[in-house]
């Protein structure tokens, strides 16, 4: 869970630096576009009608990112999305359940650290994200390089803090580095002027602190001049929390199901517009076009995952709590997660069936689409789903500024909505007209 945490963060740094670089773009589409052609001996034609309504999608986007914002897993902006969304999904008709699961989460009720020798400064400092809580006072002692084991090798740190400066090395290799060689404490300082946040990848016993640059600058300062004493005073640490997936039945005329999920949580540094307030809003908006047509052959599920952003938390829990025969009556899952603003054609990542005739339905309507690498670092709720023999297609777009407070509404745009809208719904109406498993008939059109 902390893992995926700062590998998801992790691709936004990836990100940026392939958005400022040019060079390696982190979503490797393919050059040529698979264009399967099915040969449908089942299928009815499409019928050509899609009422999914653009607009709507992007008031629901807009309630989400706007009026409600940050939507953190466990949080009261979670909870209050939570509701929002399934006041929304009853109002369209459908069978609303919450399915509660707990989380390990981290807070930080108050950290302080100052110099205490030669002289008293207040230092601009917070926790790393995991990192333990603790009281420590000590020397401070500059660690030359970067701190991996061989710089911590050049100096003694035994009993004192550690001032460790950014960069290269994981956070929590700096700090397992340091509390291995008996350092109580490390402080990790930019190079810029500025504070920074960022996430422990692997547990570490001693406090792990972000010092901004500037403060840093007092610290190497007065080391010139001898011993620096510094104090850290940390009330932070993991705290059990409640996530709540929302989900929303379209009871079909069977009971093999095809699932659409997306996550609502948002991560703390913004209002998650796009990521995923953009995917949200499209599931409300299919759920609200689905229910207002015929009853379905297959049973419908909507699902607004939570703590996607700490690592598939909630969908993981929803899967987990399935039997062995309502996974088998599972024929697909859509995940929409980040479509709603970036650069670049939808894309439609999948090497299944269910993806194929995603990427048909989207040629259908001329929409442009592509399948594409994820970095193997990355992902989304689909994968919850995928690792349990069901077959997935992942709606998304490229975009840099995931996990940002620059990822706001005015990023999202009307049409990319509607462009994922149109083929989710193309493809919902062709996968519920194939045959059911429970029929003799073939299951799928094939290639
Ligand atoms: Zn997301």
């Amino acid at each position: 869970m902390k893992k995926f945490s700062i590998l998801l963060l992790f691709l936004a740094a990836v990100l940026l630096n392939a958005c400022a670089t040019s060079a390696v773009p982190t979503i490797t589409v393919e050059t040529l576009p698979p264009t399967p052609t099915f040969v449908q001996t089942t299928e009815p034609a499409p019928t050509g009608a899609t009422v999914f309504d653009a607009a709507r999608a992007y008031e629901y986007n807009r309630a989400l990112a706007v009026d409600i914002g940050k939507r953190v897993a466990g949080t009261p902006g979670g909870q209050a999305a939570a509701n929002y969304i399934a006041n929304e999904f009853e109002k369209s008709g459908l069978d609303v359940t919450r399915q509660t699961f707990s989380f390990e989460g981290w807070e930080d009720r108050g950290t302080s650290v100052n110099l205490v020798s030669p002289e008293t400064i207040t230092l601009d400092a917070q926790p790393i994200q995991y990192s333990v809580g603790g009281k420590v006072d000590g020397d401070v002692v500059l660690v030359p390089g970067l701190g991996s084991r061989d710089d911590f090798s050049k100096v003694n740190v035994r009993g004192k803090i550690a001032l460790v400066k950014r960069g290269t090395l994981p956070f929590s290799v700096k700090a397992q580095n340091a509390a291995e060689v008996g350092a109580t404490a490390i402080l990790i300082y930019n190079e810029a002027p500025t504070g920074f946040t960022g996430t422990l990848r692997d547990q570490v016993s001693i406090p792990t602190i972000a010092v901004s640059g500037a403060s840093a600058g007092e610290i190497l300062q007065a080391l010139k001049n001898g011993t620096v004493r510094a104090e850290i005073a940390s009330d932070a640490g993991t705290v059990q929390r409640t996530g709540t997936n929302v989900i929303g039945t379209l009871k079909g005329k069977s009971d093999e199901t095809i699932v659409l999920g997306g996550h609502f949580d948002s991560v703390s540094a913004g209002p998650g517009a796009d990521d995923n307030g953009s995917g949200t809003a499209t599931l409300l908006e299919l759920a609200r076009v689905e229910g207002s047509k015929p009853q379905p052959q297959h049973t419908l599920i909507f699902i607004a995952f939570d703590a996607e952003e700490l690592g598939l938390v909630g969908s993981e829990a929803y899967v987990k709590q399935l039997s062995d025969a309502e996974l088998s009556k599972m024929r697909a899952m859509l995940n929409f997660d980040m479509m709603g603003a970036g650069e670049g054609p939808l894309l439609l990542l999948g090497d299944g069936k269910v993806a194929l005739l995603a990427r048909s339905s989207a040629q259908q309507l001329k929409v442009e689409a592509h399948n594409a690498q994820m970095p193997a670092n990355a992902g989304s709720d689909h994968e919850s789903f995928a690792r349990r023999g069901v077959d997935t297609v992942f709606f998304l777009r490229d975009y840099n500024l995931l996990h940002t407070p620059e990822d706001t509404i005015d990023q999202v745009k009307q049409e990319y909505l509607g462009e994922a809208g149109r083929v989710a719904e193309r493809l919902l109406e062709r996968l519920d007209a194939t045959p059911l498993q429970g029929s003799k008939s073939q299951v799928m059109p094939t290639e």
